[in-house]
């Protein structure tokens, strides 16, 4: 067995990791960082949770130990697909770089140009971006890239399905080719295969196995609902998830449900939290802010649901969590196992639940290929009990209460209503603004158990109360 010791790392890194409490390097780390620290180049076949962040950050440390940071042009480069990924570098090279003197800077979208311009002037030894925001820094002029020593493209499948490539290309051409790269994907499709036999020299190829097939600690399950229209599917679902979530009860210590789209993101996480459940989204178009604080809260315990998107969730460090859920089948299979990835690590039990509808089928078939076996399937336990108010209530009290039902119309997503899904029967007719979820109960849709509103209610208008006499 490979010991850190046997790493030939610099003293400060391996003080760094003991202090981590990391014992042993993971597959990963044993077999890239010899030939990282020889000046090879790396391709990294592996998912996250592998260890993969650790196994480029320690050579990278190790080898920008001597030389110092020029102005404007920093010595290494990390380019990850989201922020939260290259927040998450950043964290981990502070915590394996904190007894070197190396600095670096961030840049990410979100965060404020001035202060990492700063850094940057100053010259920083490892800059951490994601592909456009450093593209946005070069062209302003703050950025030279000659002085690149070492470049690491992380999560190269993820950057494709949103649409980096072609930035990647443009920064490593901007970088000198007698650079170092580490390249890291989880899957080799034939785009990645091209960028890679472009820009690595001679590279050493490293895999390690698939979560899925490495991981027997996670059972699995598939529950087939049948509803076949778009709108009464998302509705079906939102029950069985409900149902599921009640009836797997203290089990569910926490859980990542997800779904494809942004827009579902928050409409489940809006449904879930009128259901009193503690759940919170995370996707791409929120703010930074309140993606890290989500994330915090999450890691902390202090959420139990975390509702993403598969982009925001990507290698996201969060602890193994004891549930996955995917409301929506993924669309591309390596996907179905990234996500349940996240439960049964570090030989822990972890249950992995998919929910799908008729329409649903071709994601399944694929699934079904990828890991060579059927999914065993399961049956949606009866819908949750839904609370009713206990009596007739006026209509504003009553539309106060009503989030303790199921919606009649989808909570709608408050970034991209253009994209939410066809809305029921009911709220085709509502009003507009009623639609657009306003908070005026006169504009809601009429609930069940909600007494009818006969004319205006409590809304009568000024001018139809003025007194007037006839002549
Ligand atoms: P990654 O695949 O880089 O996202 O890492 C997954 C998790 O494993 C992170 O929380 C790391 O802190 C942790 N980790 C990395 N290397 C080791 C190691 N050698 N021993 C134990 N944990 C590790």
């Amino acid at each position: 067995m490979t010991l850190f010791s046997d790493l030939k790392l610099d003293p400060k890194v391996l003080k760094a990791i003991n202090e981590a409490g990391y014992t042993t390097p993971t597959p990963i780390q044993a077999q890239a960082i010899p030939y990282a620290l020889e000046g090879r180049d790396v391709l990294g076949i592996a998912q996250t949770g592998t260890g993969k962040t650790a196994s480029f950050t320690l050579p990278l440390i190790t080898r920008l130990g001597r030389g110092r940071a020029r102005a404007r042009m920093p010595r290494s480069l990390v380019l990850a697909p989201t922020r939260e990924l290259a927040a998450q570098v950043a964290e981990n090279f502070d915590t394996y770089a904190k007894h070197t003197r190396l600095t670096k800077a961030l840049l990410i979208g979100g965060v404020a140009f001035g202060e990492q311009d700063k850094l940057i002037d100053r010259g920083v030894d490892v800059l951490i971006a994601t592909p456009g925001r450093l593209l946005d820094h070069f062209e302003r002029g703050k950025l030279l890239l000659t002085g690149v020593e070492v470049m690491v493209v992380d999560e190269a499948d993820r950057m494709l399905d949103m649409g980096f490539i072609p930035d990647i290309e443009r920064i490593f051409g901007l970088t000198p080719f007698t650079r170092q790269t580490f390249f890291y994907s989880a899957t080799m499709a034939p785009e990645i295969e091209r960028v890679t036999n472009t820009f690595l020299s001679n590279p050493a190829r490293i895999e390690v196995a698939r979560q899925a097939t490495a991981s027997e600690t996670i059972t699995q399950e598939l529950i087939e609902l049948d509803a076949s229209r778009r709108d009464v599917a998302a509705k079906r679902k939102r029950e069985a998830l409900r149902a599921i979530i009640a009836q797997e009860g203290e089990k569910i210590e926490n859980a990542v449900i997800f779904c494809n789209r942004k827009v579902d993101v928050d409409i489940l996480a809006k449904a879930l939290t009128q259901h009193k459940l503690d759940a919170a989204p995370i996707h791409g178009d929120l703010d930074q802010s309140v993606r890290t604080r989500t994330l915090e809260k999450f890691r902390a315990g202090e959420l139990k649901l975390l509702i993403a998107s598969d982009v925001a969730a990507r290698g996201l460090d969060v602890p193994s969590v004891s549930h996955v859920f995917n409301f929506d089948l993924p669309s591309h299979p390596e996907d179905y196992v990234h996500r349940i990835g996240r439960t049964g690590r570090a030989g822990r039990s972890g249950k992995a639940i998919s929910l799908m509808v008729p329409a649903d089928q071709k994601y399944l078939e694929q699934i079904e290929k990828l890991l060579e076996k059927t999914l065993p399937r399961g049956t949606a336990p009866e819908p949750a009990p839904v609370a009713k108010p206990k009596r007739a209530q006026p209509a504003r009290k009553a539309a106060e209460a009503a989030p303790a039902q199921e919606p009649e119309q989808e909570p709608t997503a408050a970034k991209e209503p253009a994209k939410s899904p066809a809305p029921s029967n009911t709220s085709r007719k509502a009003p507009a603004n009623a639609r657009r979820g306003s908070g005026n109960p006169r504009n809601q849709p009429r609930r069940e158990g909600q007494d009818a509103v006969v004319g205006m209610g409590d809304h009568v208008p000024d001018f139809l109360m003025r007194e007037f006499r006839v002549a």
